[in-house]
């Protein structure tokens, strides 16, 4: 098994590489990841490569038995290549450049700053190819963060126009599927197309984003609605997995997808399926919103979805300016304060209602039977410990229970199978105090060695490895 962190040999003295390298082996760490800002130590000069440094360190790291991850150091173009080229770096959506500084400051459809890595990865490829201290390399590094995911400079206007031409054929079938006539958005020249910058609307309120629908993204935190689910999950000790709507869903008891708005109909088809097999979904408010182009849906909503849920969206309500609604059901008396769908049930069984505003008794959470399975309808979000009862309601009646119980807070359990093996449970203290657990079983502490009777004492930050 291979241990290991991040090194940058080159932040420290040549003279302290020895101990650095005794202290790894000391903690047990038997590889490092080196060199992925390191682009100006490897290239001082344009054309000119310095390998003896990097070589020095991997000899002595591996004196101490510490293999190398190597890192290409495309995400730190230096300063001379920055400013020969200024083309490089990267515009942010109000059309300003982002300079030189950090990291990460590129344009990735830039042909220059393709070049200039194509050449500094070449040289580290020959120079590295045989080296047997090299066990893996590292294409860039964090891809997306700080906000660096989207470019609006030329390059990417260019390439995204060339894309656009390639995927819709015409003007006429890109307007349609847009649906640019809202506001008199329509393209009628190529050049004509923009990328989704900074708009008028978003300065006058930040709930409307006015850009033609094809380019719009919806009012709310998506992130922050799918951490709150994550959130009540993992806060009743349940494990959890994270996978793609193309993946086989048959192994899940519960599936949940919050504010799944693109939608299509192989998916209603295999959603359909799954729950008619026994599976459990929650569905959110804002499904089903959009055709799979990002088009609103013609469709009543949850549009596609509304076979499954056995309800209709007769109105919603985006809450703002800190306004809170109450709602009253099966998790006790919790409040929405991002959104509130008003559901009509065509047959399903409400679960919470509203119990204040214009919608004072419309039902808010719903669930449907469908085949052998149940559907779920969360029309609002909800307060966190409203949201946790709720799923543990949700979650109980899917017949899932926590690998422990009682749950200890702070303390995360995941429980591995595969094939036939027996289970193992994954025990991590998150806490900075001492943490007992109480167990179904003996268990045996794999990274102890111990045997463990029904109750297990874990230090500070401590982890387990549990077997039966
Ligand atoms: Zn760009």
């Amino acid at each position: 098994m291979y241990f290991g962190a991040d090194y940058y040999p080159e932040h420290w003295p040549p003279e302290r590489w020895a101990t650095d390298a005794r202290l790894m082996k000391e903690g047990n760490l038997n590889v490092v990841r080196v060199a992925e800002f390191a682009w100006v130590e490897l290239e001082p000069v344009e054309g000119q490569y310095d390998f003896s440094w990097l070589d020095e360190s991997i000899d002595t790291l591996a004196k101490e038995g510490i293999k190398v991850i190597m890192g290409t150091p495309t995400a730190t173009p230096p300063k001379w290549l920055v400013d020969r080229h200024p083309g490089i770096l990267m515009q942010d959506r109000k059309g300003q450049v982002r300079g030189f500084g950090s990291r990460r400051h590129y344009c990735y459809n830039d042909p220059t700053y393709r070049e200039y890595t194509k050449r500094i990865v070449g040289e580290m490829a020959r120079h590295y190819a045989d080296n047997p201290q090299i066990i893996a390399w590292q294409i860039d590094n964090e891809f997306g963060c700080q906000d660096t995911g989207q470019c609006y400079c030329e390059d990417c206007l260019t390439a995204f126009k060339q894309w656009l031409k390639a995927k819709y054929g015409s003007l006429k079938a890109l307007n349609e599927t847009w649906g640019t006539v809202f506001w008199s958005q329509t393209y009628t020249d190529w050049d004509e197309i923009i990328l989704p910058t900074y708009t008028v609307c978003e300065d006058s309120d930040p709930n409307l984003h006015g850009h033609s629908p094809g380019l719009l993204l919806d009012a709310f935190d998506y992130n922050k609605l799918l951490l709150e689910y994550y959130k009540a999950i993992v806060n009743n000790g349940y494990t959890t997995d994270a996978t793609g709507i193309d993946s086989s869903l048959a192994k899940y008891k519960l599936v949940i997808m919050p504010a799944f708005n693109l939608m299509k109909d192989d998916i209603r088809q295999r959603l359909e399926n799954y729950v008619a097999q026994g599976g459990t979904l929650i569905l959110s408010f804002r499904s089903g919103t959009k055709e799979w182009s990002n088009a609103m849906t013609e469709e009543t909503l949850p549009g596609l979805f509304r076979n499954l849920v056995g309800v209709e969206v007769e109105e919603f309500d985006s809450l703002n300016h800190g306004r809170t609604v109450p709602v009253t059901g099966a998790f006790g008396h919790g409040t929405a304060s991002i959104w509130c769908d008003i559901l009509k049930p065509q047959g399903a069984q409400v679960l919470a209602r509203y119990s204040g505003d214009f919608y004072c008794g419309e039902a808010a959470v719903t669930v449907n039977s469908f085949g052998k399975g149940k559907v779920y309808y969360i029309g609002c979000d909800l307060d966190r410990t409203s949201m946790k009862v709720l799923m543990q309601h949700v979650a109980g009646s899917a017949g899932i229970v926590p690998p422990i119980s009682p749950i200890v807070p702070g303390v995360e359990v995941v429980k591995k199978e595969k094939d036939d093996e027996k289970p193992y449970l994954m025990v991590l203290n998150h806490n900075a105090t001492p943490a007992v657990l109480t167990l179904d079983d003996s268990y045996t502490d794999l990274i102890s060695g111990k045997k463990t009777k029904e109750v297990l004492s874990l230090e500070p930050y401590a982890v387990a490895m549990l077997v039966k």
